[in-house]
């Protein structure tokens, strides 16, 4: 099998390892997340933008309150201001007409009396003011100062009324921005609801993401195995005194070379050892690999060349660590036991050949 030959069939194992383990299922829901992870940024940074923008409404409206209830305060205090003047003015103008009554009523006690008869029944001030009109007698004096405080009164009660429908006005405004507050206040607090909605969304699909990629990773590390390289650890490992060291020294021997005992039929031209996968396999002796990589039924598999005719085989290995071209030394890791190829169970098959004939390994270790 040619370089370039062996290569294809190794990209298409790789593709056919990746589509069966759901590489490409996970690659979609990868893309799908990244998506959906975009479409979220996008979303915050508009409910941020929401917010950004309610936050300066309700600050503009708590300085529109405090200004408002600065307004309300210096009205009340006018208010009180004005109510007091109203009491001294009422009071003065009160006086003020005792006073005229009691004056007039001396001037025409021994005189005529239907003047002041007149004057008496008159039910309030400005009925008495009216009447003191047709009475000569009352001093235009008396007359302008009842008029003024009269005025007066008149004056303070409609600034007073005045100053309460502008308190009440404020007030109103004053009610308006607090419903305001509110309203902006409960929309504020959705946005924070949908921003952490939000965040929290992010938090998940990223998780997701995160695993997703995981996964993938683990899939494409298992595939890259599976196609068979790594880089050993330790030194080499011989065992025994003979040509060969023991492949695999921590594995049992499942079936020797020779017949099969349970089908005459077929010959084994190799030794199993079975280990666990990834068990570390060796050279049996010095020389220099000339196939490693995968090689359909064998798996993947390494040969050694140690001259003089002689050459051993490695097969179905999850992994091998060296490559065509290289000298090995002997009891030097050459991959970890596998089930790769035409292997049933995981396990070495060492085979050795002499002149291209396979020959019972036993001879060798
Ligand atoms: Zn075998």
């Amino acid at each position: 099998m040619t370089k370039r030959k062996r290569r294809v069939l190794s990209i298409v194992l790789v593709m056919v390892l990746s589509i069966s383990m759901g590489l490409s299922a996970n690659a979609t829901s990868i893309s799908d997340a990244e998506e959906k992870a975009a479409e979220l940024e996008e979303q915050k940074k508009k409910a941020e933008a929401d917010k950004a923008s309610l936050t300066d409404q309700i600050n503009a409206i708590a300085v529109k309150a405090s200004e408002t209830q600065e307004k309300l305060n210096t009205k009340a205090a006018e208010i009180d201001e004005a109510q007091n003047k109203l009491v001294e003015a009422k009071l003065v103008e009160t006086k003020q007409y005792d006073d005229m009554k009691l004056r007039i009523k001396y001037m025409y006690e021994s005189g005529e009396s239907q003047f002041l008869e007149i004057l008496m029944k008159s039910e309030n001030m400005a009925d008495f003011i009216s009447n003191a009109e047709y009475v000569q007698e009352v001093s235009s004096y008396d007359r302008g100062m009842l008029t003024e405080y009269q005025n007066t009164v008149k004056k303070v009660e409609a600034q007073e009324v005045a100053l309460q429908s502008e308190y009440d006005e404020i007030t109103v405004m004053q009610e308006e921005l607090a419903a305001k507050h509110d309203e902006v206040q409960a929309l504020l607090d959705d946005s924070n609801t949908k921003l952490a909605d939000i965040e929290s969304e992010i938090g998940d699909n990223a998780e997701t993401l995160e695993k997703l990629k995981q996964e993938a990773a683990n899939v494409a590390a298992n595939a890259s195995s599976g196609s068979g390289t790594f880089t050993p650890g330790g030194g080499n490992v011989v065992s025994g005194n003979g040509y060969f060291t023991n492949p695999c020294p921590s594995a049992y021997i499942s079936s020797e070379f020779g017949p099969r005992s349970l089908d005459g039929r077929t010959y084994h031209y190799g030794r199993d050892y079975a280990a666990g996968e990834g068990t570390p396999t060796y050279a049996a002796a010095a020389g220099t690999v000339i196939m490693a990589g995968w090689a359909g039924t064998a798996g993947n598999w390494v040969v050694i060349d140690h001259g003089n005719g002689l050459v051993t085989k490695y097969m179905h290995h999850s992994a091998v660590c060296v490559s065509a071209g290289q000298s090995v030394a002997k009891g030097q890791q050459i991959g970890r036991v596998g089930n790769t190829g035409h292997s049933f169970g995981a396990h070495l098959h060492f085979q050795v050949e002499k002149n291209g004939s396979p020959v019972d390994p036993r001879g060798y270790l």
